[in-house]
């Protein structure tokens, strides 16, 4: 059984099809992750007909400027449903820059705050701003709780200090991508209890999909390019990260 550890279900189109299709691959679980209010809501009515889908509450630094009392009340209120599993997607964005670094950093903290106050994992976005997230996640003291850098895209050196905190890496379809070769490295030497796959549909179609759109069924194209750079086989690296997400998100 595959676990897609990150995916944006409410974003994708056509998706009973999407659905059936991760079924028939073998995606036994799915954790839709949520950027906004509107998207929890929509993720959590998801779950509700859905016993494989999980859901997260939280706001994207693309929208951090959102991040206001009322949104902060929304995500603690819907941080307690059965279904959420975990807090964000939330963290850091130097690429878009689409709210300025204080206005990213006052709502990444706020989102470390509230999974602290509900013992959930938190899921970190970072782009360009490594050594910001290092400093506030330490002195934060952030890795009280666990979390996982998602779509980690970084060299292994990188890998590394985020593993010292505890922290899991999840590697997406770009570790299928033909330049990625840091990437690739660093997926062979990440341990084996702290890593996760994801695909981050509809984003980041992994090699031969490149460029389409994304879906969890696809996540095994992930697996397959993980488990060849570490020399074990795709039942092993599935039954790996199957493990990890479901410890990490006690799914
Ligand atoms: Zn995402």
């Amino acid at each position: 059984m595959l676990i897609d550890s990150h995916a944006h279900l409410v974003s994708l189109e056509n998706l009973p099809e999407v659905l059936k299709r991760a079924r028939e691959n073998n995606i036994g679980k799915i954790v839709s992750i949520s950027s906004d209010i509107p998207s929890t809501e929509a993720t959590i009515s998801l779950t509700e007909n859905h016993d494989f889908i999980f859901a997260t509450t939280g706001v994207h630094p693309h929208s951090a400027d959102k991040t206001d009392d009322e949104v902060l009340k929304g995500l603690d209120h819907y941080a307690a449903h059965e279904k959420v599993v975990a807090i964000g997607e939330t963290g850091l964005d130097y690429f878009y820059m689409n709210s300025g670094k204080e206005v990213q950093t006052n709502s990444f903290v706020e989102h470390i705050r509230l999974s602290r106050k509900h013992n959930l994992p938190i899921i970190i976005h970072v782009r360009e701003a490594d050594e910001d997230m290092l400093e506030i996640l330490k002195k934060e003291r952030a890795a009280d709780t666990p979390g996982v850098i998602h779509c980690f895209t970084g060299d292994y050196e990188t890998a590394v200090k985020y593993l010292d905190l505890g922290y899991y890496i999840s590697f997406s379809g770009i570790v299928t991508f033909k330049r990625s070769e840091e990437l690739r490295e660093a997926a062979k030497k990440v341990p084996a209890d702290k890593i996760l796959i994801e695909t981050d549909s509809p984003y980041l179609a992994p090699v031969p999909h490149r460029g389409k759109p994304n879906e969890p069924s696809y996540v095994r194209y992930v697996a397959d390019t993980v488990a060849e750079v570490r020399g074990i086989s795709f039942d092993e690296i599935c039954e790996l990260t199957r493990a990890n997400a479901e410890r990490l998100f006690r799914i």
